[in-house]
């Protein structure tokens, strides 16, 4: 069952709105014992690459699709760092509308370049940061009346929200912490709407501390000023004006919760780590917060005995050149025995 069926009474649905569906959502929530031991807290990974594009894009896009399907919209038009034009690409096609795509020429990972293609969008990349593509975007979305469906879409958050319900489904409550990486900053306000809406519901108690990070070259939620050249390993978060910054802000302040940085070396650090320890292969922007933890942890400052949702929001999948500069490549030997035992020993 799609999410638009399992939720049909937490969302803004009508009987004109299609009940389409990929497959998305219910996603594991997975305990990761071994990373969790080290860091003193009781820690899961919430696995949004297992959706049905490969990333939590789909819980919004799900949503945003039905609702340009029951508004008549032409198209549809999207600015991404990758994710959110693989996931607009897919539903399109599903649904059966045409799909235009704004991208930063050269700054995204190749896998959700190749997903954008193949799903039929209309790609277009840009001479300029994703700030920029998303002003185009919406500019287009105007010009043309096409339905826009990056975070500023409000089906798209809500659609998001439905991550923080699962989570409560599993738990039977809130997490004391969740933790997610920040781009343009809707992931974050969903969650926090979504614990919200549960608890008024009754269907959760309490609600998490909401914990945002940003690479650092890409930190203006840390900082408080707008950053013009956004640079990280991390394209999914390499977002230099994030729309939601606000929303964001205000989620974060009411929770108790905080935003921080961390090093793309520490990105990667995290990345290789949640793989070899957990058997979890997540992107890199996915894995800012497990560096954020690790760094709270170094710094003393991470309290013990937390239970603690970290949203996997991406799957490795789609960028494996990043990887493979800090994982390197395979061993090569020649077909025979005596090669092998010179370098393998069990
Ligand atoms: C989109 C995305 C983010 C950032 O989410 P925002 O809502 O823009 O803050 C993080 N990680 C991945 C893998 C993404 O695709």
């Amino acid at each position: 069952m799609g999410l638009l069926e399992r939720y049909e009474d937490l969302f803004p649905l009508t009987s004109a709105t299609p009940r389409i569906s990929l497959g998305e959502g219910n996603t594991p929530f997975l305990p990761l014992r071994n990373v969790g031991k080290s860091l003193g807290v009781k820690l899961y990974g919430k696995v949004e690459g297992a959706n049905p594009t490969g990333s939590f894009k789909d819980r919004g896009m799900v949503l945003a699709v039905a609702k340009a399907l029951e508004g008549r919209a032409r198209a549809v038009v999207c600015a991404s760092t990758g994710n959110t034009s693989a996931s607009a690409a897919a539903y399109s096609a599903a649904a059966g509308l045409p799909c235009y795509v704004i991208l930063p020429a050269g700054k995204v990972a190749r896998g959700k370049l190749a997903q954008a293609l193949i799903y039929g969008a209309k790609v277009l990349a840009v001479r300029g940061n994703f700030d920029k593509a998303l002003e185009l975007a919406m500019a287009a979305s105007d010009e043309w009346r096409l339905a826009i469906v990056n975070s500023v879409n409000p089906y798209r958050l809500w659609g998001q929200r439905s991550g923080a319900w699962e989570i409560c489904d599993e738990l039977g409550r809130a997490p004391d912490w969740c933790v997610l990486p920040v781009g343009n900053a809707g992931n974050i306000t969903a969650y926090w709407a979504g614990f919200v809406q549960y608890r008024r519901m009754g269907k959760c108690q309490g609600v998490p501390r909401m914990v945002g990070v940003q690479a650092q070259g890409a930190s203006p939620l840390v900082s408080g000023v707008e950053c013009d050249k956004p640079e990280t390993v991390a394209t999914a978060i390499r977002i230099g004006r994030p729309v939601n910054a606000q929303k964001a802000r205000a989620a974060v302040k009411m929770s108790g919760g905080f935003f921080m940085a961390v090093s793309d070396e520490e990105i990667l650090e995290a990345q290789s780590l949640l793989a070899s320890r957990e058997g979890v292969f997540a992107e890199p922007a996915s894995c800012a917060p497990l560096a954020g933890l690790m760094r709270l942890k170094r710094d003393g400052k991470l309290p013990q005995a937390t239970t603690i949702a970290m949203i996997l929001t991406g799957n490795g999948l789609k960028d494996p050149d990043t990887a493979m500069s800090k994982a390197g490549e395979p061993v090569e030997v020649d077909g025979t025995m005596e090669a092998l035992r010179k370098v393998m020993a069990p």
